[in-house]
């Protein structure tokens, strides 16, 4: 049965054609038309037909050849809805056979006119006919020898004359074309780039504009920007006596398109033409308001656009880009925002080698997706799950990555591989995950099963040794290399700056040390909203000192051992308000179980034993009654605040001494003091009066004035239910969710993830609900603390400070229940600046 032609249409400026329908290209080559610009003659098919065209059910060929006229020479492209989904590689040259090359020996000469049907039975031969493509190895260079072995190879392999009717070799190659899209990889791959399950496929049928022949003849492409920096430099290649995307090869022949130093370009060879080039892009630029690479072809001297493609972007270029339509008045600045993805700032953040640091190049590679890491490497996706359920850092080594190695990818810090090129699997799916990525490194030998690899220079790393991806550059470095953070350009201060006009959530960040409050402030956080107090008891100097308070027998021991810790509290509280520059900071109470501050083996017991001048027996006892069944729900955060009071009384005093101390120098500060792990009401009553004791005692002493804000941590899902007699005590509630997920699922933070990706796998749980915020359980209590907050007290604070804080989807979530900020990891910040702002637009 034959298809409906209403879905075989010719491109012309009025014709019904979607992107929705017929699929990016044919609906940009629709604009190139209505733009009177050079395309040659195109017919788009429609999802719908090429759907049906792999079905086995073919649209009417004669009428769909009927406008080529007779013996055309034509090419099929893919269309997919989003270019970025990929699809089938293009066939040109379709249409030739003995007699069109008779004619085009005439017009063209031999040598042209040979090298396009050799071309053609090669792609026909591997890509239609599916032969391996072994059979054409040894097929001569010489165009006319090489194609009379080429249809005798075909020949004697199919047991056929190779097809002479042009209807017949274009049924071919789109039946092949439409049942390519439905293949597993091509889906997969699509799938990784976000596309549906039903995504659909069109193509566009398109008159040959030759790139081979007399005069001046070739093809090339060309933009107006860098792809990796958006740097505004006109970009491309050239290269004569070609056709498609040839050029990109970068052979010794290519040209450059501007006149450049290092060699000759298009400029100098065909002047005119360029000139027409740079005119038709700057146009698609302006009038289809996107950075555009035009894909063209020169026949005789006169130039033809073929396509018009998105340019290619990191996202360094694509907020250049962005901000550069936006400030030539192009698109709007609200435009600019909504056309970065946030995530993809993560890209743009990445640490990078420092380039002044020593550094030892073991090899190179393509340089496939962004960024550096170090870490051991793994030969397996099981072992590098397995290092990083050891906190340990890797790099996963693999001849090529498959599906199979996602989880892999995402365990480890940086992937390398032997095979594959910038749209490999590793280096699609690096990019996509902002993991440094080198493919393609071929000059290794990768010895898998001896788990070690062979460097160019002979020298071996083995599984378990360090180095250094730089996914930017394209290197293999020896051991850790000296990283540096993140460079973030004009544009990028230009966007962010943008974002921040129009948001209305604010955004915070947890940063518990002045290197991470540093990084908050250059990122223009508004302020901390997590401080996590322990990570300074952590440090080596801090820990003697808290073990011997853990030991103390009394109270006035305690006390004096608090006494010490004291200074050191303060001093990193100074610190971090000076960085802030009086932006607010939430300061969090002691939270943790005191026994993760013992040594847990009987070393360190005797370690500890020699430092406290105690019997072995006193530290293992102590050690011992400490020990808790389920400390996640034990003797932790305000509960030790209650129980054990100097802590927190000495926390107090060493914030307002710190606040004190920090004011002298500019604004007053105001510190914020968040109590975690409130489940009563009670519990912030006690804390508020021993506070509010310290605060007086502090004034008195120093007849300084200072304020404060209490705060809660709302993260056990009573505080949220009870919100409404917490609020009327406290200036703000700050929700976190890590606790709050753990406590309403009943799920072991440290423990969930033994079963967590079964249970996805299984479809139990629609993600890791901590990783992704669970909108429906956690997130109505959030809902409810958040209104029953609000009712009692109308002028409460409300905020997020779990790891959700930074998702994009949460902060959806948290704006639309009226919060007033969200606080995420420093790096996060930006992105979730942008995320923020794309909310309002
Ligand atoms: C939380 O529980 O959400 C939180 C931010 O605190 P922590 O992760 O320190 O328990
Ligand atoms: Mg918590």
């Amino acid at each position: 049965m034959q298809q409906d032609q209403k879905n075989v249409t010719l491109i012309t400026a009025d014709a019904e054609i979607h992107a929705t329908t017929h699929g990016g290209r044919a609906k940009c080559l629709q604009r190139l038309v209505r733009l009177d610009l050079p395309v040659p003659r195109t017919i788009a098919l429609s999802f719908e037909a090429v759907q049906s065209i792999a079905a086995g059910d073919m649209p009417d060929m004669k009428a769909l050849l009927a406008p080529f006229g007779a013996a055309p020479l034509l090419c099929v492209r893919p269309s997919s809805e989003d270019p970025d989904w990929g699809g089938p590689g293009a066939m040109l040259n379709i249409g030739i056979n003995d007699a069109l090359y008779v004619d085009l020996c005439d017009k063209l000469g031999e040598v042209a006119a040979a090298e396009i049907y050799l071309r053609f039975v090669q792609s026909y031969a591997i890509h239609v006919a599916r032969l391996d493509p072994d059979v054409l190895d040894d097929v001569s260079s010489d165009p006319k020898l090489g194609l009379s072995q080429a249809l005798r190879a075909y020949e004697a392999e199919t047991e056929e004359k190779f097809p002479q009717d042009p209807a017949v070799q274009l049924t071919e190659v789109l039946r092949s074309m439409a049942r390519a899209w439905g293949g597993t990889t091509a889906r997969l791959l699509r799938q990784a780039k976000g596309a549906p399950v039903d995504a659909g496929l069109g193509l566009v049928v398109q008159e040959l504009a030759l790139g081979l022949g007399q005069g001046e003849c070739g093809s090339g492409v060309m933009q107006l920007v860098n792809s990796q920096t958006g740097e505004r430099k006109i970009t491309g290649r050239y290269l004569s006596q070609s056709q498609g995307r040839e050029a990109l090869r970068g052979g010794e022949d290519s040209l450059f398109l501007e006149r450049d130093p290092r060699g000759p370009s298009l400029e100098e060879l065909a002047p005119e033409a360029f000139e027409a080039l740079k005119s038709y892009t700057a146009m698609m630029r302006e009038k289809l308001r996107e950075e555009m690479q035009a894909e063209f072809t020169i026949e005789d001297g006169q130039v033809f656009l073929l396509d018009g493609l998105r340019v290619a972007r990191n996202a360094r270029a694509a907020v250049g880009i962005a901000v550069s339509l936006a400030e030539d008045g192009i698109i709007t600045r609200e435009e600019a925002l909504m056309r970065v993805e946030p995530r993809a700032l993560n890209e743009l953040l990445h640490r990078q080698v420092d380039p002044e640091a020593p550094r030892d190049i073991l090899a190179r590679g393509i340089g496939a997706s962004p960024g550096a890491a170090s870490g051991k490497i793994v030969f397996s996706a099981a072992d590098a799950q397995a290092a990083h359920a050891r906190g340990e850092a890797c790099v996963l080594v693999r001849r090529e990555t498959s599906p199979e190695d996602i989880r892999g990818m995402h365990a480890a810090v940086a992937v390398l591989t032997e095979r594959g090129g910038m749209t490999s699997h590793a280096a699609v799916i690096g990019r996509g995950i902002g993991l440094p990525c080198v493919v393609g490194a071929s000059d290794i030998h990768f010895q898998v099963r001896l788990n070690q690899l062979t460097m160019p220079d002979g020298r071996v790393v083995k599984a378990g040794e360090a180095i250094t991806i730089d996914g930017t550059n394209g290197l293999v470095l020896a051991g850790e290399t000296p990283l540096l953070e993140a460079a973030r350009d004009a544009s990028f201060q230009t966007l962010m700056s943008w974002a921040d006009d129009v948001r209305d959530i604010a955004v915070r960040a947890n940063a518990d040390t002045p290197g991470d409050a540093e990084v908050a402030r250059n990122f223009n956080a508004r302020g901390i909203g997590l401080c996590r107090t322990e990570h300074m008891f952590f440090e080596e100097d801090h820990l003697t000192v808290m073990r011997e308070m853990i030991f103390a027998d009394t109270s006035e021991d305690r006390a004096a051992v608090l006494e010490r810790l004291l200074p050191m509290q303060r001093a990193d509280f100074i610190d971090i308000f000076r960085i802030m520059q009086g932006k607010p900071v939430c300061i969090r109470l002691f939270d943790p179980p005191l026994h993760e501050f013992l040594p847990t083996d009987r070393a360190g017991h005797l370690q500890l034993a020699e430092a406290l001048d105690l019997p072995l027996s006193d530290v293992t006892r102590r050690v011992e009654a400490l020990s808790e069944y389920n400390p996640m729900l034990g003797m932790r955060g305000v509960r030790v605040g209650i129980t054990v009071p100097e802590i927190y009384d000495m926390q107090a005093r060493a914030i307002f001494e710190a606040t004190i101390e920090a004011s002298r120098e500019g604004e007053p500060v105001v510190p914020e003091i968040m109590i975690p792990l409130v489940s009563a009401c009670r519990e912030v009553e006690l804390v508020k009066t021993r506070f509010d004791a310290v605060a007086v005692a502090v004034r008195n002493e120093t007849g300084r004035d200072f304020t404060y804000h209490l705060g809660v941590m709302v993260e056990t899902p009573r505080a949220a239910l009870r919100a409404g007699d917490i609020a009327p005590l406290v200036s703000f509630l700050s929700f976190g969710t890590n606790d709050l997920t753990q406590m309403t699922y009943g799920l072991s933070r440290d423990d969930a993830g033994r079963f967590m990706s079964e249970y996805v796998k299984q479809g139990v749980y629609p993600e890791d609900p901590f990783h992704t915020l669970d909108v429906d359980g956690v997130g109505e209590l959030l809902k409810i603390g958040a209104e029953r907050g609000r009712a009692a007290n109308p002028d409460v604070v409300l905020s997020i400070c779990g790891e959700h804080g930074g998702n994009p989807e949460s902060i959806a979530f948290c704006r639309d229940a009226g919060f007033n900020y969200v606080s995420c990891s420093p790096f996060r910040v930006p992105v979730a600046r942008l995320a923020a702002a794309q909310l309002t637009v």
